[in-house]
């Protein structure tokens, strides 16, 4: 029964509770019990909360159902560390509205997933604390930077994580450990209570094992928020519905756009090429139209991405001075010193690369080459894609283009590194809704993902023509052996 549990979707676990086969408490013992079997192998989990905020909602649409929340989101009276020192300790004073959103649902969140410090990495590599690692392969990263919340539920502790995605950061990991990945239109999902990375990407997004799953809990955690001023005011909460459209069938004459240069470059892995094709077959004989075409400005993505952010960042971690949150350094002479030390002990070397980059590219004299300019192929970027959907419902593309690869890969090829974001970041650029579906393995052993990406607000749409894929595909009944 446990195991069982452990792998169980939302709405099994849902039946179980309705007919009284189970309690809540039992799901919370199975995640317990596996993370305590497997979680100093995989390090998924910074934290596992002794009592639970368990919610007060008996029928609500997740009631009952444990999670856990990337370590950059806020819950009240818990620790938030964003996986960096310099926040070691620090305990927040409010939830971020997704976990409220979720707790009105009736879903609670067990404790805080591991991820790259601040979200910056693709890797997992980068939290202070301590790398995750795939659980198809301990040997290997889960990807980054919500590695710890897709392990987790890759590795059955619970059914849903939420993560965060600036350039790639839940659809990557997705892709890395099986699972599904989304990011979500920007301005769909309050970011009250996320902590900032670069604010004119990230939006807080979902890892779960299942599509309708995934559909589940952003609509929970969707709509406006008078917290956010960039979510949009005509979306409400308690008005979506992505469940609805998950019949099993596509949309009717869903026309299909492939990214060519994507599928077919040179630099992707034969493996993952072959799975994308043999997914768009399945779409073929689901009734979609395929055709293929090309965005331009795709090879501009990721210069662009590494310019705002780095901007964006530097500017959104001045905050962490000692002064107003987490740990500051006590033995010094001046304010300046304080600050200096604060910032050189407790922020980790590629957060602070990323501050440096990021002053730079801010500095006068350097930000109209840099950052303006970054910002005016942004624009072009997305209006490549609306043109793009005057003409496709959906583009489709891979989410990587290797598998997960072993720690300390990248280690002296930083580029390399940041080559990561290359298909993602640009959903990101470009502000629309994307998703990461599990479709196939490296060498029957490395999960693979392809992409799909939609118009502003098609998630619904989105969410259907993943799940028409996942219910005549069995790729989400296969589960890591641990
Ligand atoms: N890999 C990207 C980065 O390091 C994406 C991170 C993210 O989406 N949070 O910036």
């Amino acid at each position: 029964m446990m195991k069982e549990l452990a792998f169980a979707s939302i709405r099994q676990l849902q039946q179980h509770l309705h007919t009284g086969d189970i309690t809540p408490d039992d799901i919370v013992s199975t995640s317990r019990e596996r993370i305590n079997a497997y979680d100093t192998q995989i390090g998924a989990v910074l934290e596992t909360f002794d009592s639970p905020q368990s919610s007060h909602t008996h029928d609500g649409p997740l009631s009952g159902i444990p999670g856990l929340v990337k370590d950059n989101i806020c819950q009240k009276g818990q620790k938030t560390t964003c996986a960096s020192k310099i926040l070691d300790g620090f305990v927040s004073p409010y939830s971020a509205t997704a976990v409220n959103r979720l707790q009105n649902a009736g879903a609670f969140s067990i404790g805080r997933a591991n991820c790259d410090e601040f979200a910056m990495g693709s890797s997992n590599e980068t939290s202070a604390y301590y790398p995750a690692a795939n659980p198809w392969d301990t040997s290997c990263v889960p990807g980054g930077s919500s590695g710890g919340s897709a392990a987790a539920v890759a590795a059955g502790y619970v059914p849903w994580a939420l993560g965060s995605d600036t350039g790639g950061s839940c659809r990557q990991p997705a892709s890395f450990c099986g699972v599904v990945g989304c990011k979500p239109t920007y301005g769909l999902v309050s970011r009250y209570g996320l902590v900032s990375y670069a604010s004119s990407l990230d939006q807080i997004g979902v890892l779960s094992r299942y599509v309708y799953d995934n559909a589940l809990v952003l609509q929970a955690i969707a709509g406006h928020d008078t917290q956010d001023d960039k979510t949009l005011p005509h979306v409400h909460n308690n008005n979506v519905n992505f469940v609805q459209h998950l019949t099993g069938s596509i949309k009717q004459d869903l026309k299909i756009g492939v990214i060519d240069s994507a599928i077919n470059a040179q630099g992707i892995h034969s493996q993952i090429s072959q799975a994308l094709h043999d997914a768009l077959d399945v779409y073929r004989q689901l009734g979609a139209t395929i055709e293929y075409t090309n965005l331009p400005s795709l090879d501009h993505s990721a210069a662009v991405y590494f310019m705002l952010s780095r901007a964006e960042a530097a500017s959104n971690l001045s905050r962490f001075d000692g002064v107003r949150y987490g740990n500051r350094y006590t033995d010094t002479q001046s304010l300046q010193e304080m600050y200096e030390k604060t910032r050189s002990y407790g922020f980790g070397p590629q957060v602070k690369q990323r501050i440096l980059i990021g002053n730079y590219v801010l500095s006068s004299g350097h930000s109209d080459e840099f950052y303006e300019s970054a910002k005016v192929v942004q624009n072009m970027i997305r209006e490549e894609f609306i043109n793009a959907f005057k003409q496709y419902d959906v583009l489709f593309m891979p989410v990587n283009s290797i598998p997960a690869f072993s720690f300390g890969k990248f280690e002296d090829n930083k580029l390399e590194m940041d080559l990561q974001d290359y298909f993602t970041a640009p959903a990101n650029l470009a502000g629309i809704p994307a998703i990461s579906v599990p479709c196939g393995f490296v060498d029957n052993r490395l999960p693979i993902g392809f992409q799909l990406l939609g118009p502003d607000l098609s998630e619904g749409m989105l969410f259907q023509t993943a799940y028409a894929y996942e219910h005549n595909t069995d790729w989400h009944t296969m589960h890591p052996h641990l």
